[in-house]
C-alpha cells in the first residue's frame, strides 16, 4: 500500500483502477520539403483548422454542463482562428521549407514557453489553452485522437499531470469516479467543476505519475486529500463501506430533492447553493436547494480575453434571478486578486496576493469595472429577488465607500431613464476577524450578513487556505474562529438582520448543530451537498442545541471543540 497526500478539492471517495495519462509530449520532427510541395502544406494547415474548429464546435453543441465549458472551447477556437497562428506558421513553412507539424510546434512551444514562465495564474492559465489546441491540431495530423476518453469508464480513476478544464464534464459523462492531478489548485476551474458535479478530486501530488502503476487499485479521498494505491485489505474494507454508505446515502437522499429542510422541532432552515457558473441552475434545480446564497461572480472576470461589459452581466444576473424567482439569487461583487486582473490592468505582482488589493479593495480601486458591474446588478434587481454582497470588508470604511458608489450608480442609471432597482439589499461579507469584531456596527448599516468561513479561518489563523505545508493550522475548530462567528450572529440578531454562513462549515456534519444553535437560519453550500445538508439539518431539534454554544465557549483548543463537537454527535445519534 502506498499512500500519497495532496490537497483534497473535492470531496468523497472513489475506488478504481488507475488510469495514468502521461503528459502528451509533442513529437514532432523536423521534415524539410520541397518548394513544390509548399501549397500542399498549406492546405493541410487548412484542412487541419477546419477539422479541429469543428470538432470544438460539436463539443460545445454536445456538453451540457456548463457554460464555463463551452467558454473555454470558445476561447480554444479563437486560438486557432487567430490570424497570428496562420500568419506565423505559414510564413514559417515558406521561409523555412519545414512541414506544418515543425512551423506548428515551433508557433506553440513559443507562445506556451512565454506564458509558463510568468508568475501568475492568469497568464499560466493561457498556457493550458494553448497546450491543449496545440493537442488537439497536432494530434489531428498525427492521426491520434483523444480516444482514450472513450476508453473510460466507470472503473477508472484518471491520474492526470493537469486537468483541463475543458475535459472534466466529459470525463463525467463517461462516469469517470475520480480524478487526481499533479498540478492545480483549489480554486482552478477543473476543481470548481469537479466540485460541482461531484466527482472527488486530489490534486497537488508532484510524483503522482511516476509513483502510479496503470491498472492497480487506487482509492481517491478528496476529504482528506489521500491517494492510496494498492491498499491493504482493511484499508479497502474501510473505504469500500464508506463508498457504498456514499452511494447508498445518494439515492436515499432523493427523496428530499425540493423538500424543505425542517428540523425535527418545526424550523425551517433555507439551503441555498454557491454558484460559479450561469449553468450551475440546472444542479440547484436538480437538487431542490432555496436559491443562490453566494454567486461568486469572479468567474465571470477570470480567464477572459475582455472584461465582461455591462449587457453581457445583466443579462446573466437577469437570467439567473428569472429562473430562481421567487427564490433569492445573492450576487457577490467580483472578488478578485489583481493577480487575476492583471490581463486587463497594469498591477504590479504583490508579495502577499491574499493580504494584497482583492476583493472590495480592488473594487474601490477600479472604480470603472466596480460601476459596470453595480450597473448591471441594480438593473437585473428590479426582478425584485436580487440582492448584492461585497466582499473583504474590514470595517465601516470600506462598507461606506462601497455604498458611496452604488448610490452614485443608481442615480446615474435614474438620469438616464434607465430602469433599476430602488430598494435592493446589500450585505457584508464577513470574512476578515475585523468585521466580525466590528459586527455591531457594521450591521447598523447594511441590510445582511454572510460569513464567509473559508477565508475568517484563513485571517484570523494567518494561515493561507490553500497551502499544504500549513494546512494543520487551518481549522474551523479553532475557538477563536468560532467566536467570531458567535459575536456576528449576536449582532446580526441584535439589529435584527439576517446572516447566512457560505463557507465550507455550512455542509460540514460536525458544525452544522454549532451553528443553528446559534440561530443561523440559511446555510449556502455546494450544489453537490444541497441534499446532505438538508438530511443533518431535519436530524436535529433545535431545542436540544442550546446547550452546545456555552460548551463551545467553554473550550479552550482546537482538540477540545473537535472532540466536543464530535461527542455531541455521537450522544445525539446525529
Ligand atoms: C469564504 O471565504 O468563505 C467564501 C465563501 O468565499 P470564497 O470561498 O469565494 O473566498
Ligand atoms: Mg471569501
Amino acid at each position: 500500500m502506498r499512500i500519497l497526500t495532496g490537497i483534497g478539492v473535492s470531496p468523497g471517495v472513489a475506488i478504481g483502477k488507475a488510469f495514468v495519462r502521461e503528459p502528451q509530449k509533442f513529437n514532432v520532427q523536423c521534415r524539410h520539403i520541397e518548394t513544390h510541395t509548399i501549397e500542399d502544406e498549406k492546405n493541410r494547415f487548412f484542412d487541419s483548422i477546419k477539422k479541429t474548429v469543428q470538432d470544438i464546435e460539436h463539443l460545445i453543441t454536445t456538453l451540457s454542463f456548463s457554460i464555463e465549458d463551452q467558454e473555454i472551447l470558445e476561447t480554444h477556437k479563437m486560438i486557432l482562428l487567430d490570424p497570428e497562428l496562420e500568419i506565423n506558421v505559414l510564413g514559417e513553412i515558406e521561409a523555412e521549407l519545414v512541414c506544418l507539424e515543425f512551423a506548428l510546434y515551433n508557433y506553440f512551444t513559443g507562445v506556451i514557453d512565454v506564458f509558463d514562465n510568468m508568475e501568475n495564474e492568469y497568464f499560466s492559465q493561457r498556457a493550458i489553452d494553448f497546450k491543449e489546441v496545440a493537442h488537439r491540431l497536432l494530434n489531428y495530423l498525427s492521426g491520434e485522437t483523444d480516444a482514450y476518453i472513450e476508453e473510460l469508464s466507470g472503473e477508472h480513476i484518471l491520474l492526470m499531470e493537469e486537468m483541463p478544464p475543458s475535459k472534466v464534464t466529459e470525463f463525467a459523462a463517461h462516469d469517470v469516479p475520480g480524478i487526481c492531478a499533479v498540478k492545480g489548485s483549489k480554486t482552478s476551474h477543473s476543481a470548481i467543476i469537479a466540485r460541482s458535479i461531484g466527482i472527488p478530486m486530489v490534486i497537488g501530488i508532484p510524483n503522482l505519475l511516476k509513483k502510479a502503476v496503470e491498472g492497480e487499485t487506487v482509492i481517491v479521498d478528496g476529504r482528506n486529500g489521500l491517494v492510496i494505491f494498492s491498499p491493504d485489505e482493511d484499508t479497502l474494507k474501510k473505504y469500500k463501506k464508506y463508498r457504498w454508505r456514499q452511494i447508498k446515502h445518494k439515492d436515499d437522499l432523493k427523496y428530499l430533492t425540493g423538500k424543505p429542510a425542517i428540523t425535527r422541532d418545526g424550523v425551517r432552515i433555507k439551503i441555498l447553493n454557491n454558484i460559479e457558473f450561469p449553468k450551475e441552475l440546472d444542479l440547484i434545480k436538480q437538487n431542490g436547494a432555496d436559491g443562490v446564497g453566494l454567486f461568486r461572480t469572479e468567474f465571470l472576470y477570470i480567464d477572459k480575453k475582455e472584461l465582461p461589459d455591462e449587457t453581457f452581466q445583466y443579462n446573466i444576473y437577469r437570467e439567473i434571478a428569472e429562473k430562481l424567482h421567487p427564490n433569492p439569487l445573492v450576487i457577490r461583487t467580483f472578488d478578485l486578486g489583481g493577480d487575476k486582473l492583471s490581463g486587463f490592468l497594469n498591477i504590479k505582482q504583490e508579495r502577499n496576493p491574499n493580504l494584497g488589493c482583492r476583493g472590495i479593495r480592488l473594487s474601490l480601486q477600479y472604480t470603472d469595472i466596480f460601476r459596470i458591474q453595480l450597473r448591471a446588478i441594480l438593473r437585473a434587481a428590479v426582478s425584485g429577488n436580487i440582492s448584492v454582497m461585497f466582499p473583504m470588508i474590514t470595517g465601516l470604511d470600506d462598507y461606506r465607500a462601497a455604498m458611496k458608489i452604488l448610490r452614485k450608480v443608481r442615480a446615474e442609471l435614474v438620469a438616464e431613464g434607465i430602469e433599476c432597482s430602488e430598494s435592493l439589499s446589500v450585505g457584508v461579507m464577513i470574512e476578515v476577524p475585523s468585521a466580525a469584531i466590528l459586527a455591531d456596527q457594521l450591521a447598523k448599516e447594511c441590510d445582511f450578513f454572510s460569513i464567509g468561513t473559508n477565508d475568517l479561518i484563513q485571517y484570523t489563523l494567518a494561515v493561507d487556505r490553500d497551502a499544504d505545508n500549513v494546512a494543520r493550522y487551518y481549522s474551523g475548530y479553532h475557538p477563536a474562529v468560532l467566536h467570531l462567528i458567535e459575536i456576528t450572529v449576536n449582532s446580526a440578531k441584535k439589529a435584527n438582520i439576517p446572516v447566512s454562513i457560505c463557507g465550507e462549515m455550512a455542509s460540514e456534519r460536525d458544525f452544522i448543530p454549532f451553528l443553528i444553535g446559534l440561530g443561523i437560519r440559511q446555510l449556502s453550500v455546494s450544489p453537490s451537498m444541497t441534499l446532505i445538508t438538508k438530511e443533518q439539518v431535519m436530524k436535529l431539534d433545535s431545542n436540544a442545541l442550546a446547550g452546545i454554544i456555552p460548551e463551545v465557549k467553554s473550550r479552550g483548543s482546537i482538540t477540545e471543540e473537535q472532540e466536543y463537537l464530535k461527542q455531541w454527535r455521537t450522544e445525539h445519534e446525529y
